[in-house]
């Protein structure tokens, strides 16, 4: 013990007291000691100075031991308290520790070594204390600022989960807007098409060429109006869950062949070379024929666009587990991987810009992707810069009916894999030959 230690006697006995600084000085305690000779005077002491131990004796004239500290350890005074008890005090101690006593000796034993003894085991007793205390002070304090900052979670979470339901309403609003607006539009266009179409019959009156240019200007722009019209229709109808599939059995190598023939004259105003394979052994699917041509509509009239020269391959197949697999290639722009996981998103182009060279809303693949979702199966894309592209869907043999109306979009979100990769899309394909088995368990397919 080097520094010097500020120590309190408390006993009415002077003999005691003179025991007590005898043996701490022949224990070459380095101190300041004070004394008092009964308990309110110990207790003015003590609120005065800071003293680094008490011995304290059990018998007091004014009050005893156990009241003395109870006083003391309730007027927050935190110091190491020893009390030294006479003969027959001893069976006291336990209630004198549990009233907050570092310690207790009995006075028969005092002598410089069991008090030096003691006082060490004091000072590290009430040192590991005050460290417990104040470690349980800092747990205190965080455990309050972490209360402080759940209150302030929860607000926050509050909040989002009301800007959510507002955004979920907005949402709902624009798709319903879409929905009214792309119905509205559509009874016009339809007059617009229908009239263009009776103007150009003959029996109405032969038009000058002229008359004949604008015209037929006037039904292809309107025809492109109303497809467009069509894919917002279509898509707020696919964002709220008001599309239904209609599934019906039907040949798909016919839907395919039709669908490719009606998209030919694109291509060959392109200059654009067109492959079909169709290798199924089975070409019987049970699925919505419109939505399924619809697919491949999206998809060629993309590859066609995003094609400049070379050609287009439109390749369908049997897979494992009763799939089919149609798949288009193209030998155009390609798209690179970072786009990868936008495109598919509404309204997401990869030129986004207003002079962008290709023509489009941005809905087409987000339509696919949902449509192929609703069908249960999945979305290939292979694509490299400069290269060229291939989307390739593979779909159930037989879509499963949905069980309710078509009001839970969540209904149709249990399958939403798109496999993006950088790879050529003209390498030849490993799994893409396999034969699936044929027949189906509902239906002879
Ligand atoms: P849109 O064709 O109306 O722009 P889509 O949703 O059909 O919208 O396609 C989104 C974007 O994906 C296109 O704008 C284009 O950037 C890219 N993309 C789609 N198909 C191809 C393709 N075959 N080749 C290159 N890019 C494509």
């Amino acid at each position: 013990m080097e520094e010097t230690l500020k120590i309190l006697v408390v006993d009415d006995d002077e003999v005691d007291r003179m025991t007590v600084r005898r043996a701490l000085t022949k224990a070459g305690v380095q101190m300041e000691l004070s004394e008092v000779g009964n308990g309110n005077d110990a207790i003015s002491a003590l609120a005065n100075t800071n003293y680094d131990c008490v011995f304290l004796d059990y018998r007091l004239p004014d009050q005893d031991g156990l009241t003395l500290i109870h006083k003391l350890r309730s007027s927050e005074i935190k110091i190491p308290l020893v009390v030294l008890t006479g003969q027959g005090d001893e069976q006291i101690a336990v209630e004198l520790m549990k009233a907050g006593a570092t310690d207790y000796l009995s006075k028969s034993r005092v002598s410089s070594e069991t008090l030096a003894q003691v006082l060490r085991h004091a000072l590290r007793v009430h040192h590991a204390e005050m460290q417990v205390a104040l470690a349980n002070q800092q747990l205190r304090e965080s455990h309050e600022l972490l209360m402080r900052k759940n209150q302030e979670l929860e607000r926050q979470r509050q909040q989002i989960h009301l800007q959510n339901l507002k955004l979920l309403e907005a949402s709902r609003l624009k798709s319903q807007f879409l929905a009214t607006m792309s119905h509205e539009l559509r009874t016009p266009m339809n007059a617009i098409i229908g009239f263009s179409q009776i103007l150009l019959r003959p029996k109405f009156g032969q038009l000058t060429n002229q008359q004949t240019d604008m015209v037929e200007r006037i039904l292809n722009n309107g025809k492109n109006l109303l497809m467009l019209l069509n894919e917002v229709l279509d898509f707020s109808r696919l964002e709220t869950g008001r599309l239904e599939l209609k599934p019906e059995l039907f040949d798909l190598s016919k839907v395919i062949n039709s669908t490719v023939a009606e998209m030919r004259s694109l291509l060959e105003a392109k200059k654009l070379s067109l492959v079909v394979q169709t290798d199924l052994e089975n070409p019987l699917v049970f699925n919505d024929s419109v939505r399924v041509r619809q697919i491949l509509v999206n998809l060629l009239s993309n590859a066609i666009k995003f094609t400049d020269s070379g050609g287009i391959w439109v390749e369908v197949s049997e897979l494992p587990g009763n799939r089919v697999a149609i798949a288009v290639r193209d030998t155009g722009i390609g798209i690179a991987a970072k786009d990868f996981k936008y495109i598919f998103e509404a309204f997401r182009q990869v030129d986004q810009s207003i002079t962008r060279k290709y023509p489009g809303t941005g809905l087409g693949l987000a339509i696919i992707d949902s449509l192929v979702r609703m069908m249960g199966g999945k979305i290939i894309l292979e694509s490299q810069l400069g290269v060229g592209s291939m989307f390739k869907i593979e779909l159930p043999r037989q879509v499963k009916l949905p069980t309710t109306g078509g009001d839970n979009p969540a209904l149709y979100l249990d399958n939403d894999e798109i496999f993006c990769s950088t790879q050529n899309p003209h390498q030849p394909h490993p799994q893409s030959t396999n034969k699936a088995p044929v027949g189906y368990p509902n239906f002879k397919l």
